[in-house]
């Protein structure tokens, strides 16, 4: 069978457990029990074994890509391509993302009485989240911090700040580029060989991948307080139609005009890589998924994918970023706060950025957006509204992210002559 049926079989076992659980096992102690120990900690092994590979992939795959681009002026141009498609397509869905909120209005359909029971429901996490938030260094400091003093403590650290990963992986790679070719063989061994088993045991534990994805989806379905798709159901439809029209409308016009490749075989192609975005919430947590997939069923070869992907995942967030604009503006209608034309400007460049600073983890994007919200006087507690759905959101948005990318890759595949697998 193939792995991504099998996915599929443990993503549909999972979620129909925990619905029928949510329903008849509520609040029992036994269903409390199978969350805490069976399915929270077999779901978070599993994605814990992904993403503990991400540092090694992404410091090995990206520095290769760059060493083996080849010269300076190839990565130029590939490296001025990749950042300027992430920055049109994200400008892209953020555009979507606010138009859909200023048409349909969500704010103007929440009830008072369930803003009031939301923001009570919530308030103790959202304050968490808040201060977490205003902890986090924003602005100036924030690129500032892209050149880490000590790359090792900016990596070494629960939450790894991976711009500056980023950074010292493609100084690395340049290096490498600008070193006689005998002296830089020794160093590219090496990172072939962290390649080779970083993806060695990602292919283990994606063996693991319907069992930890079953898992991941009871934990979420059997806790869902199914009335809250309702009462925000404005709010939810108008996220789920805009992550619609850019996946289903933009990404195949992206992938005619731009990589000149069949949408719908596109599609069908990076299925597992969808499923696993899905089901694990997290950029990073796919991003193995990512290029196995672009270089084995697309033939996207691995100097492109090794340069686009590990980049794509951190950087390209197309799902959050016109999720953050809907959110942002769906809250300022709750509170009442009248946006101009500019602070709404504002809100689609910050909803960009923040995409981009925003980890490739469950939620990376909440605590930046708190500050958005900071930004245009919506109080930040008021979060406290939307957390309840993130996480059904956040499973739908990160499709997006990981599509977006793999559009990318294929798109300077093209562009530098390749010629697809069809
Ligand atoms: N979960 C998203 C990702 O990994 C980030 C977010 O939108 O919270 O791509």
């Amino acid at each position: 069978m193939a792995r991504h049926t099998k996915i599929l079989l443990g993503l549909i076992f999972g979620a129909i457990a925990g619905v029928v659980c949510n329903k008849f096992l509520h609040g029992t102690a036994f269903l409390g029990a199978v969350q805490k120990y069976l399915s929270d900690p077999l779901g978070k092994i599993f994605l814990n074994m992904l993403i503990m590979m991400v540092i090694p992939l992404v410091f090995a795959s990206l520095a290769l890509g760059v060493a083996q681009m080849g010269d300076l002026k190839r990565l130029g141009r590939v490296g001025v391509r990749t950042f300027a498609y992430f920055l049109l397509v994200t400008t892209l869905a953020a555009l979507i993302g606010l138009t859909l909120v200023n048409t349909i209005r969500p704010g103007d359909y929440l009830p008072a009485e369930t803003k009031t029971q939301l923001l009570d429901a919530y308030s103790d996490q959202a304050a968490e989240l808040r201060n977490t938030a205003q902890k986090t260094e924003f602005g100036i400091q924030t690129l500032v911090n892209v050149v880490p003093r000590n790359p090792f403590s900016s990596v070494a650290r629960p939450s790894p700040d991976m711009l500056a990963l980023i950074f010292v992986t493609l100084v690395v790679g340049i290096a490498l580029t600008q070193i006689d070719k005998e002296r830089a063989q020794p160093l590219i061994r090496v990172l072939e060989g962290i390649n080779d088993v970083t993806v060695a045991i990602i292919n283990l534990a994606m063996k693991l991948a319907p069992y930890g994805v079953a898992a991941l989806i009871f934990s979420v379905t059997s806790r869902f307080g199914f009335e809250l798709l309702v009462a925000l159901s404005m709010y939810v439809i108008t996220v789920l139609v805009g992550l619609t029209l850019h996946q289903f409308g933009t990404f195949p016009l992206l992938i005619r005009i731009f990589a000149r490749y069949h949408p719908g075989k596109f599609f069908r192609k990076v299925q597992t890589v969808m499923l696993t975005a899905f089901s694990t919430s997290s950029s990073s947590a796919t991003l193995p998924t990512t290029i196995t997939v672009s270089q084995e069923n697309l033939g996207i070869p691995p100097n492109i994918t090794g340069f686009v992907l590990p980049l794509g995942a951190t950087m390209n967030m197309n799902g959050t970023a016109l999720f953050e604009g809907v959110t942002v503006l769906f809250l300022a209608q709750v509170f009442g706060v009248d946006l101009t034309l500019g602070q709404q400007v504002i809100v689609v460049l910050m909803s960009v950025i923040t995409a981009v600073g925003a980890a490739g983890v469950p939620s990376g994007a909440i605590p930046l957006m708190i500050l958005v919200l900071g930004m245009i006087n919506v109080p930040m507690e008021g979060i406290a509204i939307i957390l309840g759905v993130d996480r059904i959101l956040d499973m739908c948005r990160t499709v997006l992210n990981v599509t977006g990318d793999i559009t990318c890759a294929a798109y300077i595949a093209r562009s530098e002559g390749v010629t697809l697998k069809l």
